[in-house]
């Protein structure tokens, strides 16, 4: 666990410094072991690029904090149903601006898509730039079990998905380990901005 933590806290100063976690937004875990589920997790109320180690949860398979120093994120339902559905060792959540723009500007449609990137390529199982990548986008709710149901939902739905947004709030990738979700979040949050910054060309100014 000494490892995890220290990944965790030198994953919140750099994704800081990118700009995808600002104030106290977002959150990470990293599954500790799978029998009993646990995950080692953010708290609420953290501030990503001061993590200390001793700040990190180690939450159970209902989200219940294992130590109660500090008060697991409400979103915690969130990396669950994740973990469960994708198999996946961990779970990365960002709040950058072009997934914050983009989410809210293809709310409607119930996803983005994108094709035709070399980048493409960093995303687990992509071959060729002629992949099409469906990001699904879910309404944001602060009623977290209705969110976590909907999210449930939409993993089944999209069983290729890497990633899901949350409209005008940020982004959810996962990995089968925590290096692989780094990577997730690299290469989608690249492809947001070339994605937005494109768009916005033909924003009205
Ligand atoms: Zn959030």
């Amino acid at each position: 666990v000494p490892g995890l933590r220290q990944h965790l806290v030198s994953l919140g100063q750099e994704f800081y410094r990118r700009g995808w976690v600002m104030g106290t937004s977002g959150n990470f875990s990293i599954v500790q072991s799978n029998r009993p589920l646990t995950l080692v997790m953010t708290p609420s109320g953290a501030h990503k690029g001061r993590l200390k180690a001793s700040d990190l949860l180690l939450v159970d398979g209902q989200g219940r904090p294992k130590n109660r120093a500090r008060k697991p994120s409400a979103e915690t339902l969130l990396h669950l149903e994740i973990v469960r559905d994708r198999s996946a060792g961990a779970v990365l959540h960002t709040h950058s601006v072009w997934s914050t723009i983009l989410s809210e500007r293809h709310r409607d449609a119930g996803g983005l898509a994108i094709a035709g990137y070399e980048m493409l390529k960093g995303l687990e199982g992509v071959t060729t730039h002629e992949h099409r990548e469906w990001i699904p986008i879910l309404a944001n709710d602060q009623d977290m079990p209705r969110l976590a149901g909907r999210l449930r939902e939409t993993l089944a739905a999209h069983a290729a998905a890497h990633a899901v947004l949350l409209s005008g709030h940020g982004m959810y990738t996962w990995g089968r380990t925590a290096d692989e979700a780094v990577r997730h979040v690299e290469i989608l949050e690249f492809l947001l901005e070339v994605i937005g910054r494109q768009e916005s060309r033909s924003w009205p100014q």
